[in-house]
């Protein structure tokens, strides 16, 4: 049993504590998703911001390069000198800052005219690589996209060059794809990557500028500018090792995934300072269980002793060794009441096992035998009182006390000598000791004074036997010589009562009843 409770304690504990753990992780781990989800949506923000800003800075040139009068005059005149030196001032400040990678202008529908990025080439059909231009020579509508074209992957904002509603050709802004990723790095990004799918760049760059690409690592299909990560390609965000990789898909003219911004930021901070967090309310937590587990194991003990010392007395019982019982103790609770009954009860049974115990011959020694009439003499009630009292007291019995004296006996001394008042007191007790039972005790109490007590006898069968005692004293006639002896006795009945003390309170109560039948005329019972 003991050991039992050991074992659930410490299995309680060990429960506790890995529940704790277990909760602990979990929400560690649900923290760190929820960080990583909220980096992922600023991220994107970001983004969508960064995108917009340079969408509206493309348009605003591109609006205001391709409807100038000198621009126009210049594809008009076909003249590259008067555009160049128009446009160069704008390029080259807007180049150095790297806020623009390329001006290229195009006779319609897509023959390069001007390129800022290559001044040296032109007059090459580009309606092969570039369909957002051939798109804005046919709608008259301006363009705005990431697209992979021949000379670098980037962001283009393409509008028509209109002159008197007929389409003289249109100038397209570009933006390398890696100003998103310097962006990034200004915005405290721990790393950006820019994932660009190998396929296409393949495919849509001039050979010569494919070689830069070639030289960059490869994973999955994708080349990568900045540092490889070994994550998916795949739009949403990773976690790795407190990293959270934001991953936003480049889309292009043609709807065409054309590779990721990838951006790594680190979050391991925030979760350290989170992992101390749980830590210190795990401390918290595991201490206030194991207090709780160590107070209740020490209520335990306590509870185990108190039945063992219990287990203890019981045993002493069993074994009936009353005085090796330790003494009652002041009851602070309701164990130690139990354990203050539990020696009342040994007390009782040590009583009466006593009782039970007791040689019967005690009673039949001549030291508590009365000589003349050889009944139970006072002393053998004085000694025996107390025992008899609680033997009376254990079976729960009702128990009759009657008190009879010889009515004016002296008379009979004085009339017929004293030998002949001994022999009455003979005859008396015979008489008497036939109307009695075995258990009853029948005791010379004093000269002509007698008491029987006579268990299992109510107060009603008690009166009925002290009537028939009465009855037959009257009628017994004893013979002295040529007399013939008659006398009457007188007699008082009572009943041990549960409020009783000790037997002599009942007797005393018989005792006066006697007295009253001596004052109301003798030869009566009285109760
Ligand atoms: P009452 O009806 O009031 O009891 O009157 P009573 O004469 O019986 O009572 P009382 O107490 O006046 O007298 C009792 C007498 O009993 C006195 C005493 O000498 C006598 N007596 C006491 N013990 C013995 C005994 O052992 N043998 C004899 N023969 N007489 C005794
Ligand atoms: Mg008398
Ligand atoms: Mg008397």
């Amino acid at each position: 049993m003991k050991y039992k409770v050991y074992f659930a304690i410490f299995l309680l504990s060990v429960f506790v504590i890995g529940l704790t753990l277990y909760y602990s992780q979990q929400e560690i781990k649900l923290i760190t998703q929820q960080k990583a989800k909220e980096i992922y949506e600023l991220r994107n923000k970001e983004f969508s911001l960064m995108l917009k800003n340079k969408k509206d800075f493309l348009n605003a040139f591109a609006k205001f390069i391709s409807s100038s009068d000198i621009v126009i005059n210049a594809f008009l005149e076909n003249n590259r000198t008067k555009l160049i030196n128009f446009v160069k001032p704008l390029y080259t400040s807007l180049h150095e800052k790297d806020l623009l990678e390329e001006i290229h202008f195009f006779k319609r529908p897509a023959t390069s005219f001007v390129n800022f990025a290559n001044l040296k080439v032109f007059n090459i059909d580009v309606s092969k690589a570039r369909a957002d231009i051939l798109w804005v020579s046919t709608s008259f509508q301006p363009s705005t996209h990431f697209y992979i074209c021949r000379l670098y992957p980037g962001l283009r904002a393409t509008y028509p060059i209109i002159y008197k509603d007929r389409l003289l050709g249109s100038v397209s802004f570009g933006l390398h794809i890696k100003v998103f990723k310097n962006m990034f790095e200004k915005l405290n990004a721990k790393g950006v990557s820019i994932y660009l799918n190998d396929k296409f760049l393949k495919k849509f760059l001039l050979p010569k500028k494919y070689l830069f690409f070639k030289d960059l690592p490869l994973i999955n299909g994708y080349r990568i500018i900045g540092t490889p990560y070994l994550i998916e390609a795949a739009p949403g965000y990773e976690i790795k090792n407190n990293l959270v990789y934001t991953k936003i898909k480049i889309v292009d003219f043609f709807n065409e995934t054309i590779g990721y911004i990838v951006i790594k930021d680190d979050i391991s901070k925030t979760i350290n300072v989170l992992k101390n967090y749980m830590k210190n309310k795990m401390s918290i937590e595991i201490f206030s269980y194991i207090t709780i587990i160590a107070i209740l194991f020490l209520l335990f003990i306590w509870i185990f002793n108190k039945i063992n010392e219990m287990k203890k007395i019981l045993s002493l019982i069993k074994n009936q060794q009353f005085d090796k019982l330790p003494p009652k103790q002041k009851e602070k609770d309701e164990l130690d009441s139990f354990r203050n009954s539990l020696l009342d009860v040994a007390q009782t049974i040590k009583t009466y096992i006593s009782l039970l115990t007791q040689k019967v011959e005690d009673y039949s020694q001549k030291a508590y035998k009365d000589g003349l009439t050889n009944i139970f003499n006072r002393r053998f009630l004085k000694e025996k009182a107390h025992e008899l009292f609680l033997k009376y007291q254990l079976s729960d019995t009702q128990v009759g006390i009657i008190m009879l004296d010889i009515d004016d006996f002296k008379k009979i001394n004085d009339t017929y000598g004293h030998d002949v008042g001994d022999m009455v007191l003979i005859r008396l007790t015979e008489e008497i000791k036939k109307h009695i039972r075995k258990d009853d005790f029948f005791i010379r109490y004093g000269g002509e004074e007698f008491l029987l007590i006579l268990p299992n006898s109510n107060i009603q069968t008690t009166y009925t036997i002290a009537e028939k005692i009465r009855e037959a004293i009257q009628n017994l006639k004893i013979k002295a010589g040529d007399k013939t002896i008659s006398f009457t006795i007188s007699l008082g009945i009572s009943e041990i009562r549960k409020t009783d003390k000790n037997l002599f309170e009942a007797i005393k109560r018989a005792d006066e009843k006697l007295y009253k039948a001596k004052r109301n005329g003798k030869n009566r019972v009285e109760f």
